[in-house]
């Protein structure tokens, strides 16, 4: 009867199914006769019993795992980098560390995904990588040695969180060290609130680009078949309709303006670099990971003190603005160290400026920590009637 139905509910509907159809179950060792009153009662009671048990074996479960989380004893299949019982590294599935330094230095998971699948390099079960199975490696307390717990009564429906608290640390040798693993936790940890560094640009300068005639961030969008940067106008929004740009193009003309830039001043690469880190450091010193979680938490409890009444929805609304502004200071901070890491990068490259433009390891999103680096905005100037391309449109705004 345990095996047939979990629940009281799901037996009544056996039997209604057995009133309806005349279907006769057998359970191991007795024929129960869902046709009588007294077959029905034993059903019932074998059914209340079985519910029981099974409630019981879920909080001794649960107790169990949380007992062994504490130990920071290892658990659950073999993760991807380690050995089953995580004494060793699997060396030939170390580039966990690279796919991790390159995350930091703001490449999207997608895209490092794709570099795997390019590589020939498969998952553990022999899949294709994808964006989700990427991130759930790099974002698992284990590859930096450390244990997390994730109760299962901490699951959305049909959800098992991506990140739990650490409970113990250096039980295993570590891929990665613990303080890339917050930042890496930081930037693509839970929460459906999109991590700007975690975009995956389809326009290689959506919002860096402005429009030159008000002033509004400009975003790409195809047009006829034509990819084009385009300041739109919409009821209630800012912008002006006066501004179209081919993004090819434009594209191309503000990195040839960047590159020119970076490689007619040798000094100039190196000031960035130096100010991108400075503004950074703040940032990595304090944890910025840990304070995005504390506020997390501290937005869950507002939601349950609304819905369990203790707080109005206005009061709700008003604090959680506040979270929410908090959230996205701390947000652009770990992005400001994104870019850091992206200019580092460019910086450690040999080659001309193009040269290491072109280089594998400039994806699109480190491309564009790269000129978010350099400049504040890009204005995207009115067409002179009659000529063909400008390249006078595109003006960067440096960074002073
Ligand atoms: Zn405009």
């Amino acid at each position: 009867m345990d095996r047939l139905t979990r629940s009281p509910r799901e037996l009544e509907d056996v039997i209604d199914l057995h009133d309806r159809h005349g279907v006769q179950l057998a359970t191991c060792g007795s024929e129960i006769d869902l046709s009588t009153p007294t077959g029905r009662l034993i059903a019932r009671t074998l059914g209340a019993a079985a519910r029981h048990e099974a409630e019981h074996k879920g909080e001794r479960q649960r107790r169990q795992s949380r007992q062994a989380a504490g130990q920071g004893k290892a658990h659950g299949a073999r993760g991807y980098g380690h050995t089953r019982d995580r004494a060793q590294v699997v060396e030939a599935e170390a580039q966990v560390r690279e796919c991790a330094r390159r995350a930091l230095a703001g490449e999207s998971v997608k895209g490092l995904a794709v570099a795997l699948n390019d590589q020939g390099i498969l998952t553990m079960t022999g899949r294709q990588w994808t964006r989700q199975a990427l991130r759930a490696v790099l974002i698992s307390a284990r590859i930096s040695g450390r244990r997390e717990y994730r109760p299962t009564d901490s699951y959305q429906p049909g959800h098992r969180p991506l990140t739990g608290p650490i409970t113990a640390a250096g039980m295993w040798p570590q891929i990665i060290s613990p303080e890339d693993s917050d930042r890496l936790r930081a930037l693509l940890g839970d929460s459906s609130r999109l991590r700007p560094a975690n975009r995956s640009y389809r326009y290689l300068l959506s919002g860096v680009f402005r429009c030159g005639v008000c002033g509004t961030p400009i975003r790409g969008r195809a047009h006829a078949g034509r990819a084009r940067y385009q300041c739109v106008k919409q009821p209630g929004r800012p912008g002006c309709g006066k501004i179209a740009v081919f993004a090819d193009l434009a594209e191309a003309e503000a990195r040839d303006k960047i590159l020119t830039a970076l490689n007619e001043s040798p000094g100039l690469l190196g000031a960035l670099l130096a100010k991108q880190q400075a503004a950074a450091a703040g940032a990595d010193s304090d944890d910025p990971g840990a304070r995005l979680r504390a506020i997390d938490e501290r937005r869950d409890e507002l939601a349950a003190a609304w819905a369990a009444g203790e707080i109005s929805r206005k009061e709700w609304a008003t604090a959680k603005r506040v979270l929410d502004g908090q959230a996205s200071q701390i947000e652009s901070r770990i992005n400001r160290s994104a870019r850091a890491r992206a200019l580092a990068e460019f910086a450690a490259l040999t080659g001309d400026m193009w040269q290491r433009w072109e280089d594998p390891a400039m994806t699109t999103s480190a491309r564009r920590a790269l000129i978010e680096a350099c400049v504040i905005a890009i204005d995207v100037r009115p067409a002179t009637p009659g000529r063909r391309w400008d390249a006078d449109r595109i003006q960067p705004v440096w960074i002073a």
